[in-house]
């Protein structure tokens, strides 16, 4: 027998990330996702997490689950324009329309999904699409299965986005401007309204990412679009429910026309099983306490200004961030996991994100402020950042 199952070329591939010292193993998380959780069996205060407003452990969120779980089972049971398509599935998107104040919404199964399927459905061969130099993931597989033309634009660089629409808007039937909201890296928030100005100046739509702006950003927590108070001006906004909304799934928010489109074309609605049940009754709940208070968003912002604050005061270059996301900035790769594996060792998980991720030389521990956790929990990082910046000579 041949040993092509020993899949050799995999192998070579996996032994070239151990050469290039970028080999790893996953944490193991050992406990809920909150402020201070047990992870590879140490306890610790938690900066890593996307649960801006700590809702992934709400007890009405919890609740709402639950019951839902009771009346409607744990799975949808098939795509949603087969039989998938639940009352509850249907409340969600009207909620979640209300609260965006948009006409319509139309929920995926993951913020990936949405832009996976929103993308190649709303453009076509002889479209164009410029895109954000720093765009996440998702929307760089997304805009790879467009049949439509592809241009970048330097990150948050208006100059060179008006360079390409006054190039290239003469040869295009639609253009689709794409920007993150807010970028996850460096806690930047998009320059939306000169964006949307361009647009509009040269007739182009334009499509915003807002998974880290969702919960976070404008009114409570209605996303980067509110915050600048352009609704209506743009034409798709992206939120996932995964991060500050503490569930999972995705949606975009726009017009009526756009999901009338999207119900006939959007392929994870069409052809990937709908959203569970106690998903979608946590993330109703979520939109509930949101549009009934905006105590937690206020939390998170003193939460994020008091951390910022004093990690400065320390002398740490917390970079370009106007979000609760706080970079704070080491440089070298292998002193950056050295630092974070010595916080880590004293008490605090903030993981380490450098090169390819970042730009060489760049590499940082990046800091996830969130509502959940008391100012005690947050000065007791702080010392242990002091801490072990002594140590290591960086402050
Ligand atoms: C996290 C993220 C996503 C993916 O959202 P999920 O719901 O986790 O799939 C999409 N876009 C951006 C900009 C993100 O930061």
């Amino acid at each position: 027998m041949s040993n092509v199952h020993e899949l050799k070329y995999l192998q070579d591939s996996v032994q070239e990330l151990k050469d290039q010292g970028v080999y790893r193993k996953l944490p193991v998380l050992e406990s809920a996702n909150q402020a201070v959780v047990v992870l590879n069996g140490k306890e610790v205060i938690n900066l890593s997490s996307n649960n801006y407003l700590g809702l992934a452990t709400h007890p009405r969120l919890k609740k709402a689950a639950i019951e839902a779980v009771e009346k409607y089972g744990v799975g949808a049971g098939a795509v949603r324009p087969i039989i998938g398509n639940m009352d509850i599935h249907e409340e969600l998107e009207v909620l979640l329309a209300k609260f965006k104040k948009e006409e319509a919404v139309m929920v995926f199964q993951s913020g990936f999904n949405c832009n996976a399927g929103v993308i190649q459905a709303i453009t076509n061969k002889g479209d164009l699409i410029i895109s954000d130099e720093l765009n996440h993931a998702s929307i760089i597989d997304g805009v790879k299965l467009s049949k439509a033309d592809k241009a970048v634009f330097k990150h948050s660089d208006m100059a060179d986005l008006e360079r390409v629409l006054k190039e290239k808007r003469k040869d295009y039937n639609t253009v689709l401007i794409i920007t993150d909201g807010v970028f996850s890296m460096d806690g930047d928030v998009a320059k939306l309204p000169e964006i949307v100005e361009l647009a509009e100046k040269y007739e182009a739509l334009t499509y915003v990412d807002d998974a880290h702006g969702s919960g976070v950003l404008g009114e409570g927590g209605r996303g980067t679009v509110d915050h600048f108070n352009l609704h209506g001006r743009v034409d798709f906004s992206i939120g996932t429910l995964s991060k500050a909304i503490g569930v999972i799934g995705g949606y975009v928010a726009g017009s009526n026309v756009m999901k009338e489109w999207l119900l006939h074309r959007g392929r994870p609605f069409l052809f990937s099983t709908s959203l569970p049940p106690a998903a979608v009754g946590a993330i109703i709940e979520a939109l509930n306490v949101l549009m009934e208070s905006t105590e937690l968003t206020e939390k998170l912002w003193d939460n994020a200004r008091f951390f910022k604050e004093k990690l400065g005061k320390l002398g740490y270059d917390t970079g370009a961030s106007e979000t609760p996301i706080t970079p704070v900035i080491i440089g070298e790769e292998g002193k950056t996991v050295e630092f974070s594996k010595r916080l880590m060792e004293a008490g605090v998980f903030a993981s380490p994100i450098v090169f390819p991720t970042v730009p060489k030389g760049t590499g940082r521990v990046r800091c996830m402020v969130t509502a959940g956790h008391t100012e005690e929990q947050l000065a007791r990082a702080v010392e242990i950042f002091e801490q072990v910046g002594k140590e290591m000579g960086l402050l």
